[in-house]
């Protein structure tokens, strides 16, 4: 910030940000965008534009320019130079090139994982700081390429719809100034403008509000993240400014008053003498001259090559600094720059905010809560993938400690190469975290690439998980791992085709648990349930049921699986670590427990219960649908259904004609229409889970079930190919109705993390006034819980889901969520496409899970948010075929093991476990539990929490890893709560922690830690 330009006192300062906005894929593919290529689509090309932007730098030293997507970045820097290299580091320390938002994507706040959205900024901002990138040289990092100043310290959101309060924790959480964005509510805008609240200090964490390292600044941008209107200045745009006098379009004085005019407008909205204008736009700048040049002229341009040519004594024209610069004064700068100059203006007591920024509405019916759910199976196969990569970075603890090993023997040991496929992975997931990709908003092709480059980061990143497996199974290297990617739709080859197996299960949770396995098998010669048995490490033979896998499954379009039942068992699995079981073909069911089938008949009356003891759920004998539960003495109606909204048609071309589409949800009419009754439902009663099997005509089914003893009801949900051919979209949702009286008020996560309370046609920060959409206005973004509570009984009613979704509730005692639509309108905010996906030729099938828990109010969060995690961490299954018999297997030397000496403690969580540089370790530990979950403050030893680690030394630093805690300073901002002596605060270190391992974890936080570790027992055979 050293480098900024000098504001002119006592007059308005107009801080003019050249920006461009490029988006990692939307109706082009990323390398589309970067190269150029489908102009027809749309004319972009980011190379172009860093290459155009440079040289406009390189010239004119008055000229700043801020990097945005990382992603794209990285490219480019790959194709340079040492040259040109050394001349943009220059750019960079005198801040006039300035990265911003740091993310390798500038990722969606609403559909995104906390843990996807803290890799991506973390990945991003290791990648422009450092030199990681493309380049996959892990041996230089960090300060070596762009020093202190490439570290970016505003966050950057222009266009994500909606904003979450989780995400600017986690901006806070990494050292950053401020956050700057453009959609909110138009509501909520209209009011702060009157309000002067466009820029507040928000709080990130409900239980750190007098916590000023918990903050961030946050400001609304006046024009969107566009010019002013008549001031773009580009390829792209139409405005121009003609400054001779001769000249009949001459425009000069009429441009400098309708700037002017603007910037005193636009001040009324905010605080202090200043104001930024954004000039640029979607992928401006491929020719960067047209943009400095016209604003060149705006400022104060005088040149006397021009004069000349002119023949006119200078100065000839009016420009805003000289013509009108005793009110107002524009220069180039950057958002870091305007952030250090308004808050260097002390007289100003910044508003707060506690609440987020959802939903987003731009206008009186077009919600933006369409795209919490489009994609349904894309956000799956993301939160997936996501896991994957979790779950893969904390293998290479090992590669790390040989290195280590190594340099201690004073040799060099060979890269194994699988840092830089976890590099891919890190990239694409970071990608796939974009605004337009994650929320199912890019058109098909680019959605299709997007897969695409999923499917090559788990093909890179497989043999990492298969070769530390190995390793930790030590004799396991003869295994012929394999994975199975259709799990989901009950279809995996090896267990097909296989009489004897052995299923790994890894579990990346710090704490054991019981996981429902499920194994696909075929049915036995006459068609019946096969006998199988199931052996665990230690050969004990574990309880198997073989349930039938139901019909719809097995017609689900591409599936093709000889499967036709499931081995259910429960497995138990050590924290962070692995379980084998040995699975083999048995001519006689043994401690399979005999499955009871009864098909609930048309003529049936009679009520039945799915129970396992802990819990039970009463379905009506004569509709065949829910009625009741039962658990701890509760009893409440209950009835769930799986219903469709008709999408509202429409086009688009006033608010009342929106039409709903991959952003917009708006259901034609408030009322979901019923599929009808059961056509068809199976009880199934086993030893290890209970399921009611049931079908809704041709395109709708569930599965309702109870394992073991646990009190979840899971409900498995399989919808589609969803109807067209009556011309109209539908939107499914499930929905759940008890008698409980929550008073309008409901709660949701905010990306997977904190709960937020959130109040039916109601919002804590503006008026609503008169409400049009009354469904989708009360939708929220759903990353993993939605509940309700009724204080009087002191009953709560949790829903878990297994991906991101919107939700909400529309009555009183009722939750729902959106599970899956398909829109035959486009709603006209730029795709260009209905949300119509196919596959197979037919249209698209998603299933998924819902999770649902009775409980007491005070029986705490605690049980909820730890099958949250057991839903999220979910167990990474390997199946190997095997000529073992079980006496080889349970004499195999390692058949089960844990990384962990001891679990986790209750509410804690290992979030990270990556490689760093130097051979040092990057830890996250995370406080899942909120003050108001009973959550209390953890002490742990980190020295006592890895096996065979020697925990040397531990710093803790900034969320991001990038510098230590107690060197990061933070700009501070004085509010009615909190001081300022305007210095720059400190994000606090809360010890010493260079040479302390013993650590405590407050509730909600994270806290991230190097460490230098070496091995126990450096013993190799
Ligand atoms: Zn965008």
């Amino acid at each position: 910030m050293e480098g900024c330009p000098t504001p002119k006192p006592g007059v308005l300062n107009v801080h003019l940000v050249s920006h461009s906005h490029d988006d990692l894929g939307w109706l082009k593919t990323v390398d589309q965008y970067y190269y150029g290529a489908n102009n027809t689509i749309q004319r972009a090309g980011v190379q172009y534009i860093l290459d155009s932007v440079m040289e406009e730098l390189f010239r004119d030293p008055v000229k700043r320019f801020i990097q945005v997507e990382t992603g794209f970045f990285a490219m480019w820097w790959a194709e340079q130079n040492e040259e040109k290299k050394a001349k943009v580091r220059v750019l960079v320390e005198e801040g006039r090139l300035e990265f911003i938002g740091g993310g390798w994507s500038m990722n969606d706040e609403a559909t995104a994982h906390y843990s996807a959205i803290i890799d991506n900024v973390a990945w991003g901002m290791r990648s422009v700081w450092g030199r990681e990138a493309y380049l996959g040289d892990i041996s230089r990092y960090l300060v070596e390429e762009f020093g202190d100043c490439g570290l970016p310290r505003v966050a950057w959101q222009i266009d994500p719809f909606g904003h979450s309060r989780e995400q600017a924790a986690i901006f806070a959480g990494m050292g950053f100034d401020g956050l700057f964005f453009a959609r909110l509510d138009y509501r909520d805008k209209e009011q702060r403008v009157v309000n002067k609240t466009m820029e507040v200090v928000w709080h990130g964490t409900e239980d750190f509000v007098n916590d000023p390292t918990r903050d961030l600044f946050a400001g609304v941008l006046f024009n969107h993240y566009g010019p002013p209107p008549g001031f773009c200045f580009d390829i792209l745009c139409n405005d121009v400014i003609i400054d001779n006098p001769r000249s009949p379009d001459y425009n000069v004085p009429r441009k400098v008053e309708e700037f002017v005019a603007w910037a005193e407008r636009a001040s009324g909205g905010f605080r202090t003498k200043h104001i930024m204008a954004t000039m640029g736009e979607d992928f401006h700048y491929q020719d960067a001259n047209i943009w400095y040049k016209n604003l060149d002229k705006l400022i104060n341009y005088r040149d006397s090559r021009v004069e000349k040519f002119h023949s006119i004594a200078p100065p000839f024209g009016r420009y805003v600094n000289e013509e009108r610069g005793d009110s107002v004064h524009l220069l180039y700068s950057t958002p870091s720059c305007y952030l250090k100059a308004a808050q260097e203006d002390t007289s100003v007591q910044w508003p707060e905010k506690t609440d987020d920024f959802f939903p987003y509405a731009s206008d009186s019916n077009s919600y933006w809560t369409g795209y919490f759910s489009s994609r349904p199976t894309f956000k799956r196969f993301i939160r997936t993938s996501n896991l994957f990569l979790q779950t893969i970075q904390r293998f290479i603890k090992k590669d790390v400690v040989s290195e280590k090993i190594g340099k201690q023997l004073g040799s060099v040991f060979p890269s194994t190469g699988s840092e830089e496929n976890l590099s891919q992975m890190r990239q694409v997931m970071g990608v796939n975290m974009h605004h337009d990709a994650v929320t199912g908003t890019a058109k098909q092709h680019v959605t299709d690439d997007y897969y695409r480059l999923i499917s090559l980061g788990l093909d890179a990143t497989w043999p990492v998980v298969r070769d530390a497996l190995k390793s930790m199974m030590e004799a396991g290297q003869t295994l012929e791992m394999s994975r199975c990617p259709f799990l989901n739709i009950s279809w995996c080859e090896v267990s097909e085709r296989e009489n004897t197996l052995i299923l790994t299960l890894y579990n990346p949770l710090g704490r054991p648990r019981s996981h429902p396995a499920r194994v696909p098998v075929p049915a036995s010669e006459n068609g019946d349930a096969p006998a199988y048995r199931v052996y665990d490490h230690t050969g004990a033979e574990q309880t198997v049921d073989v349930m039938p896998i139901p019909s719809p499954v097995l017609t689900v379009p591409g599936r093709s699986s000889s499967a036709k039942f499931e081995l259910v068992f429960l497995a138990s699995l050590p924290p962070m670590g692995f379980a084998n079981f040995y699975i083999t073909r048995a001519d006689s069911k043994s401690k399979s427990g005999d499955l009871q089938e009864t098909e609930v008949m048309d003529d049936n009356t009679a009520d039945f219960t799915l129970s396992n003891g802990e819990v039970s759920v009463t379905f009506n004998g004569k509709t065949r649908t829910t009625k009741g539960m039962k658990r701890n003495g509760m009893k409440r109606e209950f009835t769930q259904e799986l219903l469709y909204y008709i999408s509202m048609e429409g086009n688009n071309s006033a608010a009342g004609f929106r039409a709903s589409g991959a952003y917009i949800f708006r259901p034609n009419g408030k009322d979901p229409v019923s599929p009808g009754e059961p056509t068809r439902t199976i009880v199934y009663r086993g030893d290890v889970v209970e399921e009611v099997h049931q079908e809704y005509g041709n395109w709708l089914s569930q599965v309702t079930r109870l394992y073991g003893s646990s009190p979840w009801l899971e409900m498995k949900w399989l919808v589609g190919p969803i109807p067209f051919q009556d011309g109209v979209g539908k939107e499914v949702i499930n929905r759940m109705h008890l008698d409980m009286a929550t008073g309008g008020k409901f709660h949701t996560d905010s990306n997977g993390r904190e709960s937020l309370t959130r109040t039916r046609d109601k919002r804590d920060s503006f008026t609503l006034g008169e409400e049009y959409e009354s469904v989708a206005g009360n939708y929220y973004p759903i990353n993993s819980r939605l509940f309700l509570r009724d204080e009087g009984q002191g009953t709560q009613f949790t829903v878990l889901t297994d991906r991101a979704q919107g939700g909400g509730s529309i009555h009183d005692g009722e939750l729902e969520l959106m599970i899956h639509r398909r829109c035959l309108r486009d709603d006209a905010f730029g795709v260009g496409e209905a949300l119509n996906e196919t596959a197979h030729g037919e249209g698209l099938v998603a299933s998924g899970s819902h999770y649902a828990l009775l409980s007491e109010v005070n029986e705490g969060m605690d049980m909820i948010k730890e099958e949250e995690k057991r839903i999220f961490y979910e167990p990474l299954a390997v199946f190997s075929p095997t000529t073992m018999t079980l006496q080889d297997f349970t004499s195999a030397p390692v058949n089960q093991r844990s990384l962990l000496k001891t679990a986790l403690p209750e509410g804690i969580n290992l979030l990270t476990l990556e490689n760093w540089r130097g051979g040092s370790l990057f830890l996250r530990l995370e406080h899942f539990l909120e003050r108001k979950d009973n959550g209390q403050p953890v002490t742990l030893d980190i020295k006592d929490l890895f096996v065979d680690l020697d925990v040397v030394s531990v710093e803790e630093v900034t969320l991001d890893g990038n510098k230590p805690l107690d060197a990061t300073k933070r700009l501070c901002w004085k509010t009615v709560s909190q001081a300022c002596s305007g210095a720059e605060g400190k994000l606090k270190a809360n010890q010493n922690t260079k040479l302390n391992t013993v650590v405590t974890l407050e509730p909600m936080t994270i806290r991230s830690f190097l460490l230098e570790a070496t091995v126990s027992n450096v013993i190799e055979s």
